[in-house]
C-alpha cells in the first residue's frame, strides 16, 4: 500500500520568505533552503534579521494570507487524494502553514512551530524532531507503506532517497546535478504520470 509524501513550498506554493523579503523589502530575508542547506543556520539568520527590523509573525502570517497556490495546485492535489493517502510533510511551521491549509482544501501537514514573545515577535523555533522528512518516511516505512516522495530542494533530498520513488519537482540546477538518481518534474500533468506509473507497480 502506498502513501504520498509531498513537500509543500516550491511544490504547491511559492516560497514563503521569498515573498516575505519582497513584501519587507528586505533582500537578506531570500536565502531558502535552495541557498543553505543546513536549516538550523538558516533559520537562526532569519529570526535574527526579523528581530532586527521589528518584524512580528502577524506581519509575516499577514503576507502568508495574500499569496496564491501554484497554478494548479489545488485541482492536482484533489485528483491525488482521491486515488491514494497523502501527507504534507514541510519545514515550515504550523503559524506559516495553515492559510495555505484552507486554500489545499485541509490536506495533513507535518511540520515545525514557532515561539512568540508578548511583543508578538518570533523569539524560537521548534523542530518536530531533527531531520523530520526523512524520519517520517523511515516511521511510515515500518509500518509497511511503500512511500512516494515529491520534493523540490535540499531538504527533501533525505525523504527522497529514504523513499521507495523519489521524484524532483521543478528543482534548482544545483539539486538537479547533485542528486542525478532523482527524476525530475516540470509540471503536474507530468507528476500525475509518473505517479500513476509508480502506483500500478
Ligand atoms: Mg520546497
Amino acid at each position: 500500500m502506498f502513501i504520498i509524501c509531498f513537500d509543500l513550498e516550491g511544490v504547491f506554493t511559492p516560497e514563503v520568505w521569498i515573498n516575505v523579503a519582497k513584501e519587507t523589502e528586505i533582500d537578506e530575508l531570500k536565502l531558502t533552503t535552495r541557498d543553505i542547506s543546513d536549516y538550523d543556520a538558516l533559520m537562526k539568520q532569519r529570526l535574527k534579521i526579523l528581530k532586527e527590523h521589528g518584524i512580528t509573525l502577524k506581519n509575516i502570517q499577514d503576507i502568508i494570507s495574500k499569496m496564491e497556490l501554484l497554478p494548479g495546485a489545488r485541482e492536482f492535489l484533489d485528483w491525488i487524494r482521491t486515488i491514494t493517502q497523502v501527507l504534507i510533510l514541510s519545514d515550515t511551521f504550523i503559524e506559516f502553514g495553515m492559510p495555505f491549509m484552507k486554500k489545499l482544501g485541509y490536506p495533513t501537514l507535518l511540520c515545525h512551530d514557532l515561539e512568540v514573545d508578548e511583543k508578538g515577535m518570533i523569539s524560537n523555533y521548534r523542530l518536530r524532531i531533527r531531520d523530520m522528512k526523512r524520519q517520517t518516511v523511515i516511521a511510515l516505512k515500518k509500518m509497511n507503506y511503500d512511500v512516494i516522495a515529491i520534493g523540490d530542494s535540499y531538504n527533501d533530498t533525505g525523504m527522497l532517497s529514504e523513499a521507495k520513488h523519489g521524484i524532483l519537482f521543478r528543482p534548482p540546477e544545483s539539486v538537479i546535478k547533485e542528486f542525478p538518481q532523482f527524476p525530475v518534474v516540470t509540471g503536474y500533468s507530468d507528476l500525475k504520470n509518473l505517479i500513476s506509473k509508480y502506483l500500478e507497480t
